[in-house]
């Protein structure tokens, strides 16, 4: 911050700003002030003003609705963000993270004023501002920046104007009006009836203004009338004029079709009084000078609105049977009449950083409108109060396009990609949010501008169900991932079945043949076996043994596995040669049952020839006496042969695991021979005989394997025989 000397137009501005509420820190608002008029020093406004006459305008008329000293600063503060090249760190170092929420909520706000947008989405483009403000002195610092904007509209084009004086009309105003805030609320609705129909607002306000003697004076009457008998009466009261705003005498015509003649309550007498019970001592005067018109009696300070507006309306026939409207409600509720939301702020200090009370505040005012209208009759105007909060339980979130979307809070990228449309979450590969690359399980916030980005390669997987809040996401991923899977399974389990076939050298039956085996079995064709084989609750032994009945009973399946497989693994070797030599009588050790590709080493018996065992085998080991027997044996094996290794998976049973085993094996160019998998409870133990070249070979397709999600342990078996 530069330190310059008081400018006489900063001393003005804070001195009309102490006038209008003398609670505020003025040191601090001065430093806005600079901060402001530094970062928009550049700038000027379409009239040719400095820009900083706009946010000091904004920040007076917070201050004259008695805000506090951190929403004022904001006020000052309100475009940087969106105009200037200050960052949000920036602020915060300077005015903390108070002003500077302030300030970016707002700033949000402002981006979607350049939207184009439809008359129907007017109502949710109210909600969104609604809950896009969890702290309401944002749209307060919204409706003053737009009435500053509405009041210096006349240095904007004609199409621009139009645009937002409309704008305020489908928006502001009714925010306006369900805060109670009329002041801003009937100028916002003056200054757009003026854009938008100017030729009806200058013969409006022309013959208002002729008339206005003519009524003055027949109230004056009234008036008169009604203040001596006050004074008589002991009541301390002020009687003023009251005009309607200009665009609410003619929406009542134009809505009833009626001319100004037609329109009583133009002109209205306002009483105001100390308290509630002058109220109504000065009403019971009203009614014994003039004569009532009962149909038109409301005692709002009785059963005030939903807005909090409290006051008592009685039309009454004046001296010469004019009709004449009068208003009696003490200068508190007026207050609230003209500033709503605002006048129920809790003042909490001068201080900058109280933004924690203004949540509580509003909750409060909800919760007692919600108890005056418990009996109330306006069952539609309190509905509308109650949204307010259920908006909590809501995002409301843009397309780039500016189209407006509403998903409940907790909602992601990828739960906005399928409130698209289907095919978009479908395909949805990332997403930005307000311009910026984010992950899919980001949680979206209101007003949130979000672009999904979309690759056709694209599609869900399961991970996408831990991301997605909606039911509409939901479902449109449970379906794809079904379809996917049995496809997948029914490939796999062919496959499967196929090569346990080939591997009994097998002919592969044809088509006619698999269906019968299917239903034989219990399945209603031959892709729902597949798929049962894939998916791993069925095994394909079982269907080759049908089609092909060994010639002996096999023994329990865990070992006549184990035994299969050391068979055949030896069945690709010739033998084992003992130092070269071939032809000598050899046994395998039952109790490490060594296969091609082990590590080998024999052993002498006495009378048995030589048994061959693993070399790293715990029988062989720490006996003086047994090393002397031990003599060097190798593998006869031939070049570019490969060997049979079983190995056993042990794993967290899930959907697809024995697809994604299949993929891991094969991936490491490892060919199957056989698999089984065996499911109890959550757990699952897989056992499949794979033909791997080398040791080497087995490593890498282990350590794959033990990459397959839900994969605990992967281990090479080679016997369920101990006999140590
Ligand atoms: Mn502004």
């Amino acid at each position: 911050m530069t330190e310059t000397a008081e400018s006489p137009v900063l001393n003005e501005w804070l001195e009309e700003v102490r006038k209008a509420s003398g609670r505020l820190d003025l040191d601090y608002i001065a430093h806005a002030y600079r901060f402001s008029e530094q970062a928009h020093r550049e700038q000027q406004r379409q009239s040719g003003e400095v820009y900083l006459t706009h946010p000091m305008a904004v920040a007076l008329e917070l201050a004259s609705l008695r805000l506090d000293t951190t929403t004022v600063a904001a006020g000052l503060l309100h475009d940087i963000l969106e105009d200037t090249q200050v960052t949000e760190d920036q602020l915060t170092e300077e005015f903390g993270p108070a002003v500077t929420f302030l300030v970016e909520s707002v700033t949000k706000i402002s981006r979607l004023e350049f939207q184009s947008r439809e008359e129907a989405q007017a109502e949710n483009f109210r909600k969104m501002l609604i809950s896009t403000a969890r702290d309401l002195r944002v749209i307060l610092i919204k409706l003053a920046d737009r009435l500053h904007n509405m009041r210096t509209l006349e240095h904007l084009n004609r199409k621009r104007s139009e645009r937002i004086a409309q704008e305020t009309l489908d928006i502001y105003v009714p925010l306006a009006h369900r805060f109670g805030i009329n002041r801003i609320k009937t100028e916002l609705e003056d200054l757009a009836f003026s854009v938008l129909h100017p030729d009806a607002y200058i013969e409006l306000t022309a013959t208002l203004e002729r008339d206005k003697r003519m009524k003055m004076k027949a109230l004056g009457g009234v008036r008169k009338t009604i203040q001596k008998e006050f004074k008589e009466g002991g009541v301390k009261a002020q009687i003023a004029w009251r005009l309607k705003s200009y665009y609410s005498i003619w929406s009542k015509m134009d809505r009833r079709h009626v001319g100004l003649d037609e329109v009583f309550d133009i002109m209205a007498l306002r009483i105001l009084t100390g308290d509630k019970a002058q109220c109504y001592h000065a009403l019971g005067i009203v009614h014994s000078l003039f004569v009532p018109i009962t149909e038109r009696f409301k005692d709002f300070i009785a059963n005030p609105k939903s807005n909090m507006y409290q006051s008592i309306h009685t039309t009454v026939i004046g001296a010469n049977g004019e009709p004449v409207e009068i208003q009696i409600r003490t200068r508190e509720m007026h207050r609230v009449a003209e500033e709503g939301i605002a006048a129920h702020w809790k003042y909490k200090s001068g201080k900058a950083d109280d933004r924690g009370s203004s949540w509580d505040v509003h909750v409060k005012w909800v919760r007692e409108v919600i108890d005056l209208h418990s009996e109330d009759t306006d069952a539609r105007e309190f509905l509308e109060h109650l949204k307010l909060e259920l908006f909590q339980n809501e995002v409301f979130l843009l397309t780039p396009q500016g189209d407006l979307l509403r998903l409940p809070n907790g909602a992601t990228p990828l739960d906005f990609a399928f409130a698209v449309h289907t095919a978009v979450g479908m395909h949805c590969q990332g997403a930005k949010v307000n311009g910026r690359i984010v992950p899919l399980d980001r949680k979206l916030k209101s007003g949130d501008t979000v672009e999904i980005i979309t690759r056709s390669k694209q599609n869900p997987n399961q991970s996408w169900l831990m991301i997605v809040k909606t039911a509409k996401a939901r479902s449109a991923i449970k379906r794809y991932l079904r379809e996917e899977q049995s496809e997948q399974s029914i490939r796999l389990g062919q496959d499967l079945l196929e090569r346990e076939m080939k591997k009994g050298s097998h002919k592969i039956p044809g088509r006619e043949e698999m269906t019968d085996i299917a239903q034989s079995f219990g399945f209603s064709s031959r892709a729902s076996l597949y798929e049962a084989i894939g998916r791993g609750s069925f095994n394909s032994i079982q269907v080759v043994e049908k089609l092909f009945p060994p010639p002996e009973e096999q023994e329990d399946l865990g070992e006549g596995f184990i035994q299969r497989l050391v068979e055949r693994a030896r069945s690709t070797v010739k033998g084992v040669s003992v130092q070269g030599e071939g032809n000598m009588m050899i046994n395998f050790a039952r109790c490490c049952q060594p296969i091609p590709g082990d590590g080998i080493i024999g052993y002498i018996t006495r009378g048995r020839g030589v048994t061959v065992h693993r070399s790293d085998c715990a029988n062989l080991l720490g006996s003086a006496d047994k090393e002397e027997r031990l003599v060097e044996v190798s593998w006869d094996t031939e070049k570019d042969q490969s060997f049979l290794v079983g190995i056993k998976i042990e794993a967290r049973d899930r959907a697809n695991l024995l697809a994604d085993i299949g993929r891991a094996i094969s991936s490491g160019n490892a060919n199957i021979q056989a698999a089984n998998i065996d499911a109890r409870g959550g757990d699952a133990e897989g056992r499949f005989i794979i033909e791997v070249k080398n040791l080497q070979h087995l490593q890498k397709v282990k350590k794959s394997l033990e990459r397959v999600k839900g994969v605990d342990r992967v281990e090479r078996i080679f016997g369920g025989i101990d006999e140590r």
